[in-house]
């Protein structure tokens, strides 16, 4: 009765996958994901802060002059990095009410794929596609 035995050891496994797959579990992967790129953001806005100190550290006034030239830079990438701090947060937060993977337009399921590829987005890609031909027509 070797068959027998196979059946019942799968619908063992896939009782506790399924388990595994509901509520956090199933964007489990995606949360840590966000968690990590929420740091990455987090230290870097850090670094910059510390790496600003002080007049001494730029003794010479063109090392001053180029240093206010990345600060510049550095600013115009944290409105990127805030944009996207945001959207981390909302991801996170959708996460935690449970309401992630749900297309906001259409309010159907996004696939785990695109979830995966761009885990803060709220919009499935035919939504997605209507938006952006839409963004056209406005501009
Ligand atoms: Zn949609």
């Amino acid at each position: 009765m070797k068959a027998k035995a196979n059946t019942r050891r799968r619908s063992v496994a896939v009782k506790r996958g399924s388990k595994a797959a509901s509520a956090a579990g199933k964007y489990g992967a995606i949360r840590r994901e966000l968690q990590k790129q929420r740091q990455a953001i987090l230290d870097e806005a850090g670094e910059g802060l510390t790496k600003r100190e002080g007049p001494e550290a730029f003794p010479d006034v063109s090392d001053q002059a180029s240093a206010e030239v990345d600060q510049n830079f550095s600013m115009r990438i944290k409105e990127r990095e805030q944009k996207l701090l945001k959207k981390i947060d909302e991801a996170l937060d959708r996460l935690s009410k449970n309401i992630y993977g749900i297309c906001e337009r259409c309010e159907e399921e996004i696939p785990y794929q695109r979830l995966k590829a761009r885990p803060v987005t709220t919009l499935c890609i035919g939504c997605k596609t209507l938006q952006e031909q839409e963004e056209k027509i406005r501009r």
